[in-house]
């Protein structure tokens, strides 16, 4: 066992950083590998706000709190976390005080404060 060879994604996809790939942005044909420097999350599998899609620097620029540790995940789920937010603001501590400090106080966007 090791990291380069790391099992199998949901999709059935080889995982592990032995395993070149392209990004799985839709479009993107970055060359990348499956490893978790690439996983969104940080990590194989998926997490609370991440999927377990691999994806270059550009498509995985986003941050995010998972389990205690900020990590980059896909603007896909960094939209749903922030959604999230917004809507349910009193179960999504976390995250509205990560959008603050991160983003400021107009973290939620200007359509939101009209
Ligand atoms: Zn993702
Ligand atoms: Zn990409």
């Amino acid at each position: 066992m090791g990291w380069a060879n790391c099992g199998h994604d949901s999709k059935g996809r080889p995982i592990g950083y032995a395993h070149s790939a392209t990004c799985d942005h839709p479009g993107c044909d970055a060359q990348i590998h499956r490893g978790v420097a690439y996983a969104c999350g940080g990590d194989h599998g998926e997490a609370e706000w991440s999927c377990d899609g691999y994806f270059c620097n550009r498509h995985r620029n986003k941050y995010l709190p998972i389990e205690g540790w900020i990590v980059g995940v896909c603007q896909k789920d960094y939209d749903e976390a922030k959604a999230y937010a917004i809507k349910s603001p009193e179960l999504a501590q976390e995250l509205v005080r990560f959008f603050e400090e991160d983003e400021g106080p107009d973290w939620r966007g200007p359509e939101a404060n009209q």
